[in-house]
């Protein structure tokens, strides 16, 4: 039999890499430009998908593979800890100025979203001399040890791999449109029945929930639990590294709530546009608490990542990439309502900026729809548009588009879309 470059590539994949690192297509890679992707067989698609919410600025924008090739040329590691260098401080610098909030702040950088999430909460405690940490239901942290325990989602991220550390405790997400009571209700009930609040280091929240659905948090909630830290002592901890770097309209979702800062942020993806890095920035006297060596790693704050992202943020700042990405969410928004009377499983459109989902029950039930989900997700790549879902239901569609992305591609794309929700639609 004749197999295809991208079936063979299956097969030895299957052979070679545990099945526990799904991939979402049956097709690789091969190169790509801006909101442009091609497979190893010349199969063009539009990627909606971004590598999860890295590409705001694009695959390969010029200014940011100019930065890493002249990187390149310098040194490529010397670890940071050994031997320093400045561009790793003025990218400090700069997350410092830019992270909401005017007071005095510090910034470490890590490689991974869930390094600096399990930093952040290791810089709390240091802080408060306290363990505790309570995260939210439908949160996604990352996958290594405390990350994933900090995660609230079974499956398929913590099925399996238990125990895991102590000390963590879930309320429920307070997004828009949801009861802020039950979530009061909730954490009261934790400082009566598991641990006193003056026991509890952080708490740690997604500005909008990326992983579990594209939910944007309550300001009303957010107020609440900014005055619950103030009262208690406790570190509020703003996750960005989905939210992040334009993605919502603002560089940061925190922007969108001004009357609360959080103590830390923590940002990765499109910080470095596809190199490994993420930062956690937060007030200079919490981020001073652990003793030298206590912070680090290996390639944390990788010199090229750090390149990277200086170009970055020289990108969204010329482009005004978060305005553009504003202006593209409220298209993409406009044309899943119009859409809404031709496909009766949409129930929700939402989201802050480009930060877009949409949601799909059964029709005229409130049963989430996990398999028309799907279908749409089908239907899209098979015209050549890569789209993800997500959501504790999996009853939702992700847009993670480049902001950079050419008016002609996302015209395209959106043609795409709506093709691929009517055909599913026809065929439900
Ligand atoms: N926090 C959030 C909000 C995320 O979306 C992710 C990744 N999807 C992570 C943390 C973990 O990042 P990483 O995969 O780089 O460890």
């Amino acid at each position: 039999m004749n197999h295809s470059q991208n079936e063979q590539l299956m097969a030895r994949k299957a052979a070679a890499t545990p099945r526990g690192v799904g991939v979402m297509g049956t097709f690789f890679a091969d190169h790509a430009e801006n909101a442009e992707l091609w497979d190893v067989e010349g199969r063009r698609f539009l990627d909606f998908a971004g590598g999860i919410a890295v590409m705001n600025t694009g695959h390969r924008h010029p200014k940011v593979i100019a930065a890493i090739e002249a990187q390149l040329k310098r040194f490529t590691h010397t670890c940071y800890q050994v031997v320093p260098y400045e561009g790793y401080i003025a990218l400090a610098e700069q997350l410092n100025a830019l992270t909401p909030g005017r007071h005095a702040k510090k910034t470490a950088f890590f490689s991974t979203g869930a390094e600096a999430i399990e930093n952040a909460v290791k810089i709390a405690r240091a802080h408060t001399k306290r363990a505790g940490v309570i995260a939210f239901g439908g949160a996604f942290h990352g996958r290594s040890m405390f990350a994933v325990a900090l995660t609230g989602k079974v499956q398929p991220y913590k099925a399996g791999f238990g125990p895991f550390p102590p000390e963590i405790y879930h309320a429920p997400f307070p997004a828009e449109g949801t009861s802020l009571a039950e979530m009061q209700k909730a954490v009261q009930h934790l400082f009566k029945a598991d641990i006193e609040a003056s026991r509890v280091a952080a708490i740690v929240f997604e500005p909008v929930q990326g992983e579990g659905g594209f939910n944007v948090i309550q300001a009303e909630a957010l107020r609440w639990l900014r005055a619950l830290c103030d009262e208690h002592g406790i570190v509020l901890i703003a996750d960005e590294v989905q939210t992040g770097f334009g993605r919502t309209g603002r560089l940061f979702a925190m922007e969108h709530f001004p009357e609360v800062l959080p103590d830390i942020l923590v940002s990765a993806k499109s910080l470095a546009a596809g190199l490994p890095l993420s930062a956690v920035t937060g007030r200079a006297e919490i981020m001073d608490a652990p003793a030298p060596g206590g912070l680090g790693g290996t390639y944390a704050g990788n010199p090229l990542a750090i390149a990277a992202a200086h170009a970055v943020i020289g990108v969204m700042h010329d482009e005004q990439l978060p305005a553009r990405g504003q202006a593209l969410g409220d298209r993409l928004k406009a044309v899943l309502n119009e859409l809404r009377a031709a496909v009766p499983q949409i129930v929700d459109v939402r989201g802050l900026g480009a930060m877009v989902a949409v949601e799909f029950n059964r029709t005229g039930t409130d049963e989430p729809d996990a398999a028309f989900t799907k279908q749409v997700q089908a239907e899209a790549l098979q015209r050549g548009l890569i789209l993800l879902s997500c959501g504790v239901n999996a009853n939702v569609i992700r847009f993670l588009f480049p902001l950079t992305i050419p008016d002609v591609h996302f015209a395209e794309a959106i043609a795409i879309l709506q093709a691929s929700l009517r055909a599913a639609a026809a065929s439900a």
